[in-house]
């Protein structure tokens, strides 16, 4: 099967909208074993529009557009499409139903062009949108090709993606598509490639990496009869990743929506271990990305961000000469502030983070990128010297996700022992 994805907007166009749509699809398709070759963004015009149809649908068997689903005259994308296919739009009362009920859920008035909303061809097969008020929908064009219309917002494409057209094109193609996903923290991508490239061949099962700062993600997707044979491809696949790439592999997981916070959150929530953290550079980033994660509130007690020297004495309680003699980014002052953190929350865990952002106040000892990450439990404490390299934000992002790991790492570890 071979998609092609056309999004409608000007505002694509002049760059008011990042096309956040035409990624998301595009990583699901090819998560799916779904060819693409071509991608098209054409703005609010009726003439282009249909050109931009016709191409697509010469060149593939499903055309999935996003947006331009609404009721102004220059939500164009239904009308064209009905166009091309020859066929009239009619009123679609499941469409209406859903029309009508999210105008009263919203208290919104509703005006009769609202209704134009609810209309497609007949033989269409509507998508319901419950996160907004434009139902989108799988449209026959003939000769075995399909258009399938998402709305243009990202909270409303997404669901409607994952939760009716995916399974429906999966139904259609006859075939189970299985994916798992294996993450990687402190091995760098060109590394990960290398012991890993032999295995990336495309195929069935394949693999395929992709990165976001400091972390690598593996894709592993097998196409079978049944999802459980699927499965079973995977699992020899899965293995030699783990055997080749060692202790880096922090999570194998059925979603590709994980986290290291995520992971850290449940391997705490495991251990029954109750969180803290104090952050300097970090300003609250350990601790916001904990509360990301839905159930966060079992584990992370509390954060204190100890930004200038003298918070980090009256909130974390680190000596002041201890400051004074090592410097506050240094070794003694990470450990001294996890602990502090640890002892005054009275947690089982805590972890900490002191280091040197930039862009300015680096020296020949301490350069930009000096990061110190303290752990604490109840027995020991340890430090993690970093050396990290790009702008403050990049490096206070790396130092926010090397704690993350670090909790991890020292609530698994636990696990390991017993
Ligand atoms: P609705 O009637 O629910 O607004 P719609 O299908 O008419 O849906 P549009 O009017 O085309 O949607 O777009 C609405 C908003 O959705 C845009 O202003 C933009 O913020 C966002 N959006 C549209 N297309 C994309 C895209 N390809 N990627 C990311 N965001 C998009």
């Amino acid at each position: 099967m071979i998609a092609e994805i056309l999004c409608v907007g000007t505002e694509l166009l002049m760059g008011q909208v990042l096309n956040t749509n035409a990624q998301f699809l595009s990583r699901r398709l090819s998560a799916m074993g779904i060819s693409q070759y071509h991608q098209t963004v054409v703005g609010d015009n009726d003439q282009r529009l249909e050109e931009a149809y016709r191409l697509a649908l010469s060149r593939a068997d499903v055309v999935i557009t996003s947006g331009g689903l609404g009721p102004t005259v220059d939500d164009v994308t239904k009308r064209v499409a009905a166009r091309v296919a020859g066929k009239e739009l009619v009123l679609h009362p499941e469409a209406e139903a859903m029309v009508r009920e999210r105008f009263r859920q919203y208290h919104r008035e509703m005006t009769p062009n609202n209704l134009s909303q609810a209309m497609f061809t007949e033989d269409s097969i509507i998508l319901l949108n419950h996160h907004g008020t434009a139902p989108g929908a799988i449209v026959p064009m003939g000769g075995g090709k399909e258009v399938i219309h998402l709305p243009g917002p990202p909270f409303e494409l997404e669901p409607m993606w994952l939760e009716q057209a995916e399974p429906y094109l999966q139904r259609r193609s006859g075939r189970a598509l299985v994916s798992r996903y294996v993450r990687v923290f402190g091995m760098g991508e060109a590394e990960v490639d290398q012991r890993l490239n032999d295995l990336e061949m495309g195929g069935n099962p394949s693999l395929s990496p992709y990165c976001s700062l400091g972390e690598v993600q593996l894709r592993a997707t097998a196409c079978a009869d049944t999802p459980e044979e699927a499965l079973r491809m995977l699992e020899p696949l899965i293995a030699r990743v783990k055997e080749r790439l060692g202790d880096v592999v922090y999570a194998v997981e059925d979603t590709e929506q994980g986290s290291l916070a995520r992971c850290a959150v449940e391997a705490l929530s495991r251990r029954g271990w109750t969180a803290a953290a104090a952050e300097s550079l970090t300003g609250g980033m350990i601790a916001s990305a904990l509360v990301d994660v839905p159930g966060a509130s079992r584990v992370l007690k509390g954060a204190m961000v100890t930004y200038q020297e003298e918070a980090k004495t009256l909130l974390a309680g680190v000596p002041e000469e201890m400051i004074r003699d090592h410097g506050v980014v240094s070794e003694p002052v990470a450990r001294a502030m996890a602990e502090g953190a640890r002892a005054r929350l009275d947690t089982d865990i805590a972890v900490s983070a002191t280091g040197l952002a930039g862009p300015d106040g680096g020296t020949e000892e301490t350069p930009v990128g000096t990061v110190f990450i303290g752990v604490a439990t109840r027995e020991k404490t340890r430090v993690i010297p970093l050396r990290l390299a790009g702008s403050r934000m990049r490096i206070r992002t790396l130092a926010m996700k090397h704690a993350l790991h670090a909790l991890w790492e020292e609530a698994t570890r636990e696990d390991n022992h017993e």
